[in-house]
């Protein structure tokens, strides 16, 4: 069974994927991670993610199938975080996996940019923190697993800006996508506390499971 988890950069998509893994038993998925676990290599193809990450754009579409396709095989019930995010890719995971259900969930543009100001990251263990709510012990712990917390370079405002915009143009129709050809879609709120937004999403999900 295959899940799809959408919704603008910095929606909580990650952590609630957590949380749907822990109760449902989706293994999350996030191509984001995917693709910056390459890039971190010492490979040409490394080379080419750096930079197009760091100025937040997509990368090619065949990348991602590939990354894909390798992931897929190891689980039976997994939750796409990131991905597909354009019409070629919407298609491509419409005629090779067909997902049973599609999460949305929706935060402004506003909303956005605040809280990819204040993200960061710890390199090794990939946990996400609010810049000004990181404790010693977070420091301490993320330098434990071998890295440091960091602003990621997509989260400075132009590459804010730059992503969100593709967001809009090319992310949002494949919403309408999923829709029109009969894949049960659910829109949560996401402005919600995290509480309260898995408490909806709890709702929805249960409804077809
Ligand atoms: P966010 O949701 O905050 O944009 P992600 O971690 O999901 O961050 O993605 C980080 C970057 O990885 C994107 O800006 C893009 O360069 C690349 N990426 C992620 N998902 C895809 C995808 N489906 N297709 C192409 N590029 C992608």
């Amino acid at each position: 069974m295959i899940g799809l988890i959408a919704g603008p950069q910095g929606c909580g998509k990650g952590t609630q994927a957590k949380f749907i893994e822990r109760d449902y038993g989706f293994k999350p998925i996030s191509m984001g991670d995917l693709l910056r676990e390459e890039r971190d290599k010492d490979t040409d193809l490394a080379k080419q993610l750096k930079e197009i990450m760091a100025r937040g754009d997509l990368v090619p579409n065949e990348i991602t199938f590939q990354l894909i396709k390798n992931s897929l095989d190891v689980y039976d019930k997994v939750l796409l975080d990131g991905f597909p995010r354009n019409m070629e890719q919407a298609e491509w995971v419409f005629n090779n996996i067909k997902p049973n259900f599609m999460i949305v969930i929706d935060i402004s543009e506003d909303e956005t940019v605040k809280r990819l100001e204040k993200r960061r990251i710890c390199t090794a263990t990939k946990k996400i923190f609010i810049a000004d709510k990181i404790a010693d012990k977070d420091i301490e712990d993320c330098k434990a697993a071998g890295g440091e917390i960091i602003q990621r370079d997509d989260d400075k405002p132009e590459a804010i800006k730059h992503r969100l915009n593709i967001y809009r143009d090319q992310t949002e129709p494949v919403e309408k996508f999923f829709v029109k050809n009969g894949v049960p879609t659910f829109k949560i709120d996401g402005a919600q506390s995290i509480e309260d937004v898995y408490e909806s999403l709890k709702e929805k999900i249960s409804s077809i499971l």
